[in-house]
């Protein structure tokens, strides 16, 4: 781990909440130009984590102090997500400097420190995110390329394995609509196509078209379904934690 300061954070406020774990592409030409741009006083933005293509972690904002990554974003219905989030920038030049996969000495850097987080944390699978995720309208990163899949095996965030069994209600539209909502997104009428090719970037990556087709609306049941089972198996551990401390 590597440390660099950068003046760019606050305060969390209080009481603090730390229960989410944004995921970032950089979207620069370079690692170098990327956390120059995060320690720069002037662009007011930083994360606390920045991860190299060669794996190499730096460090640039106390766990303890809000960075400044999320922007203005939605997720669950809340927003201020900064305040209550880790924030890592993953190295990779996104969609308008050349966007490539992620080298595997990556991933398994960012797998390590997410690893590392969720058990420090209470931090459910369901607040693990992508930036576009939570800022559908205005962000594209991770991105489609990104390995979302090998996280979920390794115990971060939520990626069930495609099943294209389904019953005649999943096929129902109006019911794949209100999908998104359930799983988190903040999607009001002007951000559904968003919100929907947000949806498709990480759980259907191979098109991301923001179309209602018949794989994306089996997959949104599917997604709704294990988000649904991460927040009941959440919301017991927080029921027996308080009772444990009653009793
Ligand atoms: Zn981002």
């Amino acid at each position: 781990m590597r440390e660099r300061s950068s003046p760019n954070h606050g305060s969390r406020g209080e009481p603090t909440r730390v229960d989410m774990l944004v995921l970032h592409y950089t979207g620069m030409k370079s690692a170098a130009a990327a956390i120059e741009r995060l320690c720069d006083p002037g662009a007011k933005v930083s994360a606390h984590y920045v991860v190299e293509e060669n794996g190499t972690i730096w460090r640039l904002v106390p766990e303890a102090r809000r960075a400044f990554h999320a922007g203005v974003s939605c997720w669950e219905g809340e927003s201020e997500l900064n305040t209550v989030s880790i924030g890592i920038e993953i190295v990779n030049p996104g969609h308008e400097w050349g966007y490539r996969p992620f080298p595997e000495e990556q991933m398994a850097a960012v797998e390590r420190l997410c690893r590392d987080l969720l058990s420090r944390y209470p931090i459910p699978a369901h607040r693990v995110v992508g930036h576009s995720d939570i800022a559908p309208r205005r962000k594209a990163d991770p991105g489609e390329l990104f390995d979302w899949p090998r996280l979920a095996r390794a115990g971060i965030g939520i990626w069930p394995p495609p099943n294209l069994a389904v019953s005649e209600r999943e096929l129902n539209s109006a019911d794949a609509l209100a999908d998104l909502p359930a799983i988190g997104y903040c999607a009001d009428e002007r951000s559904q196509i968003p919100a929907l090719v947000a949806f498709q970037r990480r759980f259907r990556p191979n098109c991301y078209d923001g179309r209602l087709d018949r794989e994306t609306v089996v997959r949104l049941s599917q997604v709704r379904t294990a988000y649904e089972r991460s927040r009941a198996e959440s919301d017991a551990a927080n029921i027996s934690r308080r009772a444990t401390r009653c009793g």
